[in-house]
């Protein structure tokens, strides 16, 4: 029998607030722990929190780049469970009246278009961190307090790739936002996974296990495979899927119990007693509405009819907010949309790929890229040996300029020079100048190369063609 997988994501981010959501303390990441906390973040009596005003912003931003209906009234809610991570025995958070419902975002998996529907979004604060150690567990509240968004989807996802593919375009759609800095390696974007198996054309769902915490997109991808397989196998046992939590075990790639699931009553959420309810006007959404940052849809538009770049380029620049951040940053410096897409896109995405590294961790900065393209321009400086000034770039995080001088680089333009290389070049090679005047036009080529190779490269395209047709015509 074939059966089909049923997914619905929960996505936790955290938000880019430079403050906590409901007290002063710093964000920031990486500090000593317990040193970015105060009694109101590790929930001391006799507190009173405020709510941070940016979070709301951004959660509005979030909202309107997902399609959803922002609330006019929402308000937070205190969801009661008593674990270390947590110094006050509840975790502010929204139940049952969020700050944005519905909404939706389109995906591209496997050559497909699909449109994934979104239950809500809510915002809630981060837990602290439990470092489990030899003799007992430590904690860390630096984390507890800090602002996160939690992306519900609805069950609308049917496969792995499909998974993938919206994780990947919630991230992009929040760095476009300008919400979360969504790095993965300090667990800004999390995810949580609710898999359940159906025969195919069964309409009833399956029952369902829920996966947490997933920090990475390969991570969810395998995840989900395995655990797809393991409710097969369940089934196909004559056994029942039980609803419960189960931790992937990334060392190992299996799933296993953590703990049966609580429903939403074992919770006990009440409204949040020392918080108003957050009520927004029409004049205040409208405003964050205007001033939204480029959407890659109106990024990719642009491109194509401003730049005049292909549907393609645009497409895959658009597609990572680091790319085209990247793309737009060398325009800054350089004025050619087109070539400066063509040298993004091929020369350096061929070497950031090739090192297995991110864009965001390369030496060449966008400028440096610009400076290389002006020589180009300039006439200085050939395709073919731009190329290899490129992965001197790359590799060392040096400038063109400083490489081309270093190491006496320069297109030979010089007129003079290049026809006394040119005339050696006849005079040693009469079959194809004989080739060429006889009607051979391929001939043409081949005293070119033989040109560039006596150069190395170095000698101006352009100049050569014209100085030998002027005297192959003679
Ligand atoms: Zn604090």
């Amino acid at each position: 029998m074939n059966y089909e997988m049923v997914i619905g994501l929960e996505i936790h981010c955290e938000l880019s607030t430079k403050s906590k959501i409901f007290c002063g303390c710093s964000t920031q990441f990486g500090n000593e722990p317990n040193t970015n906390v105060c009694p109101v973040c590790l929930g001391m009596p006799g507190v009173l929190s405020v709510l941070n005003e940016t979070v709301v912003e951004y959660a509005v931003k979030a909202g309107l780049a997902m399609n959803c209906e922002i609330a006019r009234f929402s308000k937070m809610d205190r969801k009661n469970y008593f674990y270390p991570d947590l110094p006050k025995a509840y975790q502010v958070s929204q139940f049952d009246l969020p700050i944005c419902l519905g909404g939706y975002l389109d995906i591209e998996a496997d050559d497909e278009a699909y449109r994934i529907a979104l239950t809500r979004i809510h915002i809630e604060e981060d837990a602290g961190k439990l470092t489990h150690v030899a003799d007992g567990s430590l904690v860390d509240y630096n984390r507890g307090g800090v602002p996160l968004l939690e992306i519900v989807t609805e069950p609308d996802i049917r496969s792995a790739a499909q998974a993938f593919a919206f994780a990947k375009t919630v991230r992009n759609i929040l760095l476009y936002a300008g919400v979360s800095d969504c790095k993965m390696q300090e667990g800004s974007l999390r995810f949580d996974v609710n898999l359940s198996v159906r025969p195919e054309g069964q309409e009833a769902f399956g029952t369902r296990t829920e996966m947490k915490n997933l920090s990475s997109f390969r991570v969810l991808q395998k995840a989900i495979e395995y655990e797809y397989k393991r409710q097969i196998k369940v089934i196909e046992a004559g056994e029942k899927v039980v609803q419960e939590t189960r931790r992937f075990d990334e060392s190992k790639g299996i799933t296993y119990t953590l703990r049966s699931k609580e429903n939403a009553h074992d919770y006990r959420y009440f409204p949040e007693p020392d918080l108003l309810p957050i009520v927004l006007s029409e004049d205040y959404i409208q405003n964050i509405k205007s001033n939204m940052p480029e959407l890659p849809e109106e990024k990719r538009k642009r491109y194509i009819e401003k730049l005049a770049l292909s549907e393609y380029d645009a497409r895959v620049l658009t597609a990572s907010c680091e790319l085209s951040t990247f793309f737009e940053d060398v325009l800054k410096y350089y004025d050619e949309a087109k070539t400066a897409a063509n040298w993004v896109l091929v020369e350096l995405m061929a070497l950031v790929n090739q090192a297995e590294i991110e864009l965001d961790e390369i030496k060449v900065t966008p400028e440096a890229l610009a400076g290389l393209l002006n020589l180009i321009k300039a006439g200085q400086l050939s395709g073919k040996m731009a190329k290899g000034v490129l992965e001197e770039m790359f590799s060392t995080g040096r400038d063109a300029q400083t490489i081309v001088k270093e190491k006496g680089l320069s297109q030979i333009s010089d007129t003079a020079e290049l026809e006394k290389i040119i005339d050696e070049v006849l005079s040693n090679n009469p079959a194809s100048v004989a080739d060429y005047q006889g009607g051979k036009d391929k001939a043409l080529g081949f005293l070119v190369g033989q040109v560039m190779r006596q150069t190395k490269g170095a000698a101006n395209p352009k100049s050569v063609n014209e100085i030998l047709l002027h005297k192959l015509k003679k």
